[in-house]
């Protein structure tokens, strides 16, 4: 192996030329997304264990340990496999023998009285432990302190590893080459900024995550890295958010005190205070020009729907055209009726557009959207592909955002319209997420439930414990409420899934609910006969409704009271959250019964924080502490950069740091050319390319 040059390395080196990898190794080495000499550098390690150091007396054969004691004697013999180094070693709590084969390069490393600390497999040598060929270090008279087992000891990093790859040869691989590697750091953030948040240097933290000299070093280094993660994010956030506002115009659309008035009184009762807030902030930023681009948060049954169709009918009044999207036929069918329901009476023109609708209905609807003879349009993206051709598009309302591609809000901007932008989401999102994904958008919370509702009531019931469930259920049927029971699909196509959930509905219809009335609802079935089995639920015509998911997104019925979650433990907590919103919206009491088939306490831990709050945001905290964002967002398209260090659940205080600072940044240098800022730039522009044209323009 030739090291090719005694230049310092380059971070963006191909590995394969780092000294101590060959062409197989870089092979490895790829497959744990480690390309270049930088990608290897901030490889970091997953945790820091402690090596602990044992008492000889303590030794077990077959263990990896540390003992540390002073050498008593050392003895080198010639055998057939060359020179043979032994020692013996003491503590006081016994004698170990140590001993090295093929060990010529140990000639006159130890002598006696030395104090060593070594580490090796245990094994046995004429009635004494043994360690064979450990590695061992010189311990200086101060390090020599006797064994403590209950004192904290040394850290080593454990790396991810896969089958080819272990972590004890990443971490010889990075500390090998560690020094030279850290010569080509440079830091990144300008000393203002290092000096304000008392953050470490660049090298002194990477260093530190590797080679931790002490404990206290990886709180530090992790905040440095950390800190740094979150500002580029933040940075490019805002870049291209400041480009959005760049771009198109918007069709300024007023809310005059006349128009308030009569959509106010569309709504059979009066708005809620945290409704009203929401209605404020909206109806200004539809009255500029820059497009407006609003999330707007809100458990289930809070009146999002509501607030939406306001903004929809300020637009419409303005005389612009309106699209509502829902990522489902079945969601979009939902609003589809809640908002005809308000509509009844009004001379606003509106229609359904899926896409399971006939040839010829769909054309009719798109030459009328075409010509703008009609005003609101509801439906799934459908409505956005390519025959859909608005004539005035005022206002784009999305509904669960997340599961809606950027690329897809960008086709509609595409068109020449530039419409203002509602979004919507049941998903309680915690706040650090939300400006991180949703970074680009103005965050408004509806964080009030409607007046007269009373509080969910959730239990857990573990593994054989679903009679007492069956049980709970039959007594609210006896009240003459209603229930559900949701089965999960995740996958509505996978027929092994679809399988169980149908096994799963005749076992309750035909043994433990044989005396009512039970409908089962799943994604393949055909709209006409979903239709037909949740009219029959609504109207009452039956008792119990099984469903997989889909009735997350589903209906509105206030006799049901009820909900049975059997494999709760497949869900995220916020998709629980969520489902269990179908149940407590009319005044009668909601109750939800997750069924795990856990058994033990523990494993149940995660569900049981779904018995202890009804906030939507603590539920939100915690399902993105345990899962973490992607998992918990649901989607590779959410759009969320990779954190190797930074945790958004952890993070928060951190973020918003970075962020204030982000925002200074751009405020007093636009395009971050200055001198000092150089080097932020280069990060930037290395890890964001998606901020592009500000690359380009500078
Ligand atoms: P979301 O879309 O957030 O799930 P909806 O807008 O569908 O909530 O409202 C849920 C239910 O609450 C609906 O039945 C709606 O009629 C009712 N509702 C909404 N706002 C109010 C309010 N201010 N006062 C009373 N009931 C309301
Ligand atoms: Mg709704």
């Amino acid at each position: 192996m030739t090291n090719p040059s005694r230049k310092p390395l380059d971070l963006q080196t191909e590995i394969q030329f780092l000294r101590g990898v060959g062409p197989a190794r870089a092979k490895q080495l790829k497959t744990i997304g480690v390309r270049t000499i930088g990608d290897l550098l901030t490889y970091f390690p997953a945790r820091h264990q402690r090596e602990e150091a044992r008492l000889i007396e303590n030794l077990d054969e077959g263990m990896v340990a540390t003992v540390v004691g002073q050498v008593a004697a050392v003895r080198s013999q010639f055998g057939r496999g060359g020179k043979t180094v032994r020692a013996t070693l003491l503590d006081n709590t016994g004698r170990c023998s140590l001993t090295w084969f093929h060990a010529g390069w140990m000639e006159g490393k130890l002598e006696r009285g030395m104090v060593l600390r070594a580490t090796g497999r245990v094994g046995e040598y004429h009635k004494l432990p043994q360690l064979v060929n450990p590695k061992f270090e010189i311990l200086s008279e101060e390090d020599a302190e006797p064994v403590d087992e209950s004192e904290a000891p040394e850290f080593l990093g454990v790396y991810p590893a896969t089958a080819q790859i272990s972590s004890k040869s990443i971490a010889k691989l990075i500390g090998d080459n560690l020094d030279a590697m850290l010569k080509a750091v440079v830091e990144t953030l300008p000393s203002e900024i290092v000096g304000r948040r008392q953050l470490r240097p660049r090298r002194w933290a990477i260093r530190a995550m590797h080679r931790p000299a002490a404990e206290d070093d990886l709180a530090g280094a992790r905040r440095r890295l950390a800190y740094e993660e979150l500002l580029l994010m933040q940075l490019a956030v805002m870049l291209v958010r400041r480009e959005r506002g760049k771009g198109g115009r918007a069709l300024p659309l007023d809310c005059t005190e006349l128009i308030d008035e009569r959509i106010r009184a569309r709504f059979p009762f009066a708005l809620t205070a945290a409704q009203d807030r929401a209605v404020e902030a909206i109806a200004a930023d539809l009255r500029g020009e820059k497009p407006m681009n609003r999330l707007l948060q809100g458990d289930v049954g809070c009146g999002k729907t509501v607030v939406a169709l306001y903004a929809a009918l300020t637009a419409i009044a303005n005389k612009s055209q309106v699209a509502i999207m829902a990522p489902t036929e079945l969601l979009a069918d939902q609003h589809f009726r809640s908002i005809e329901k308000y509509l009844a009476g009004s001379r606003v023109r509106y229609t359904f557009l899926t896409g399971s609708r006939s040839k010829r209905d769909r054309f009719q609807a798109t030459t009328r959207i075409a010509r703008g003879d009609m005003d609101l349009v509801v439906g799934t993206h459908a409505l956005i592909q390519g025959d859909v051709q608005f004539r005035r598009l005022g206002l784009a309302i999305i509904d669960e955002q997340h599961r809606f591609g950027v690329r897809q809000r960008a086709t509609m901007r595409d068109k020449g319209l530039d419409p203002h932008f509602l979004v919507m989401t049941a998903t309680p999102i915690p706040r650090t997420l939300a400006l991180t994904a949703f970074g680009d958008l103005d965050v408004t919370v509806i964080d009030a439930l409607p007046p007269g509702r009373s509080p969910i009531e959730t239990r857990l019931y573990g593994r054989g414990r679903d009679g007492d469930a069956w049980r709970f259920v039959q007594s609210r049927l006896d009240a003459g409420e209603q229930a559900y029971v949701v089965y999960p699909i995740i996958d509505e196509s996978d027929k092994l899934q679809l399988r169980a959930a149908t096994a799963a509905y005749e076992d309750l219809a035909k043994r433990i609910f044989a005396d009512r009335r039970v409908g089962l609802l799943h994604g393949r079935m055909a709209k006409a006969e979903r239709d037909v089995v949740m009219s029959a639920f609504v109207a009452g015509e039956l008792d119990i409704l099984v469903a997989t998911t889909v009735i997350e997104v589903g209906i509105d019925v206030p006799n049901a009271t009820c909900m049975v979650v059997e494999h709760a433990e497949r869900y995220g907590l916020s998709q629980l959250h969520q489902l269990r919103g179908r149940v407590g919206r009319g005044d009668k009491r909601g109750y939800c019964l997750l069924l795990s088939e856990q058994v033990a306490p523990e494993q149940n831990e995660r569900l049981s924080v779904m018995t202890q709050t009804t906030d939507g945001f603590r539920i939100a905290e915690e399902d993105l502490r345990l899962r973490g964002p992607g998992e918990m967002l649901g989607t590779r398209q959410h759009g969320l950069p990779e954190l190797r260090v930074a945790n958004l659940a952890t993070d928060a205080e951190l973020l918003l740091l970075a962020r204030d600072d982000a925002g200074v940044l751009l405020r007093e240098d636009p395009s971050l050319s200055a001198g000092k800022h150089r080097a932020l730039r280069e990060a930037l522009k290395a890890q964001y390319a998606g901020a592009r044209s500000f690359f380009k323009a500078g």
